[in-house]
């Protein structure tokens, strides 16, 4: 600990918890470079007699005897992940990845300067280690699951040994909205749609036009797909459709998106047009460009459309095959698809085109569909398979992980209310989240039954070098977890 870290944190409270902070502060935990930070947490439990494991995949867990009294209760699992977002202002002189987080105390946030904080999950890591040295606070057998590489793809969860994990009960601590308790989110597949059609020369005196959709909004492809975001992939594929439907063209290439994980912001086609026909078709294209503006007005009112020239292309799709891959693009569904049988305003079943890609004469599309009902996603797969054969292509499937469907009888849950409303005298905001939680993974991998809870500190704009944490929220945080640890026990134990 650096004095002039530490001193930012002194007298906050839970002083242990905050001390555990801090340490981590000082130590580089990049996802899948955690080593320092595994090596802290194994001597930190070397030092208090705990038993250590780890799976090949690296995640840890330690194990902690119930105190005395306890004995008899559920084994509980604590989880959170050890990796961190490194981001940083190309500026400063502090740097996550080399263990440089300067905290910075601003009322009530915490946050540090020039870089990511580490709350994310520095929170879930600092409060098991505190947690679990005051032998005040009573709980049952507890294990202390710490995943890697959480933020990237959840490599660590998806990694995981079952062996680790004997607990019934799992806790997450890493939800990032302060008063909820989280009890599902989904799981995902990622599909690929391959259409191979076939291309042939160009003629020389055709034109050639970028056809470009941008200027959207974007935003995650789970938690933002109802909020009526232009997709620039399928907003691009209807301009260059309805484009077609009056001035038949080539398409030379289509490309957009650079994640799955994100509503597509830009997409760009190539297109060759015959010499008597490019008038006609750039007026098309502006034709579709103000029907489309007109179409997200309300929620995306910069998406739009523009029409350039561009370089000569040796080869494109004929107009046949052009008009299969349009076709092709419509039917590949993205947005929301069923609701929550449980919440309001929460999405149960999604579907987001994330990338568009041309290679040769194949022209691919990979999709991300989300659902915490794992029986509704073979349906959406089966619309995606339909639209690849139609279109004489073919369909690559990759499940990634199960849902976690809510379950509002759960022991864990009715525990964590009970506990919620007697220490801040008005009941949690009980939901879900539409994407997905390393518990989610966790569960899938166990043999057996898990009852599990998420929850967490107000944490905003994590995996920025804005990311905060409300300080009075921590000690909520805290109170919540030490109560439900001991009322989990106290149960169990009867
Ligand atoms: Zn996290």
């Amino acid at each position: 600990m650096t004095a002039t870290a530490s001193s930012v944190v002194t007298g906050l409270e839970p002083t242990t918890f905050w001390a555990h902070f801090d340490a981590l502060t000082h130590i580089a935990r990049p996802s899948r470079d955690e080593e320092p930070a595994i090596d802290h947490v194994h001597r930190w439990a070397g030092e208090h007699g705990f038993d250590v494991a780890q799976d090949e995949g690296r995640n840890v867990v330690i194990r902690v005897p119930a105190t005395a009294g306890r004995e008899s209760a559920p084994t509980v699992v604590l989880q959170g992940h050890l990796d961190m977002v490194c981001e940083r202002d190309p500026a400063s002189p502090n740097d996550p990845a080399a263990g440089r987080i300067e905290l910075v105390l601003d009322g009530d946030w915490l946050t540090a300067n020039g870089t990511t904080l580490g709350a994310d999950d520095g929170v879930a890591i600092a409060a098991m280690m505190a947690l679990v040295e005051d032998e005040s606070m009573p709980h049952g057998p507890l294990e202390l699951l710490m995943t890697v590489a959480e933020e990237v793809g959840l490599e660590g969860a998806n990694a995981l040994d079952p062996a680790l994990v004997s607990g019934s009960i799992l806790i997450n601590l890493d939800s990032e909205e302060d008063g909820k308790l989280t009890v599902g989110c989904a799981g995902s597949t990622d599909t690929w749609v391959r259409i191979d059609q076939p291309r042939e020369a160009t003629s020389e005196d055709h034109e050639t036009f970028t056809v470009t959709a941008g200027g959207g909004l974007g935003g995650h492809s789970g938690m933002n797909i109802a909020l009526g975001r232009a997709n620039a992939v399928k907003i691009l594929g209807r301009a260059l459709r309805e484009t077609y439907a009056d001035v038949p063209f080539r398409l030379v290439s289509l490309d957009g998106g650079k994640s799955r994980n994100a509503i597509p912001r830009d997409a760009v086609a190539v297109c060759s047009v015959a010499p008597d026909r490019a008038d006609a078709f750039r007026k098309a294209v502006e034709q579709a460009n103000s029907t489309i503006r007109d179409a997200f007005v309300k929620t995306d009112d910069g998406a739009a459309i523009s029409v350039a020239d561009a370089p000569a292309a040796a080869d494109a799709w004929t107009e046949e095959a052009t008009a299969t891959l349009l076709d092709a693009i419509a039917l590949v569904p993205t947005g929301p698809l069923a609701l929550s049988p449980d919440f309001d305003d929460l999405v149960e079943t999604s579907t987001s085109l994330g990338e568009a890609t041309t290679e040769g004469g194949t022209l691919t599309l990979h999709s991300l569909s989300r659902s915490s009902n794992d029986s509704a996603l073979p349906e959406v797969v089966a619309t995606l398979d339909a639209a690849a054969r139609l279109a004489g292509g073919e369909l690559e499937v990759k499940v990634n992980y199960g849902g976690w469907r809510p379950n509002l009888d759960s022991p864990a849950l009715a525990a964590g209310k009970k506990v919620y409303e007697r220490l801040f005298g008005e009941p949690p905001i009980v939901t879900a989240v539409h994407a997905g939680l390393e518990s989610a993974v966790i569960s899938d991998k166990v043999a057996h039954t898990l009852d599990m809870l998420s929850f967490g500190p107000q944490i905003e704009f994590p995996h920025s070098p804005d990311e905060r944490v409300s300080v009075p929220t921590v000690e909520r945080f805290w109170k919540l977890l030490v109560a439900l640890v001991d009322e989990l026990s106290v149960q169990g134990g009867r």
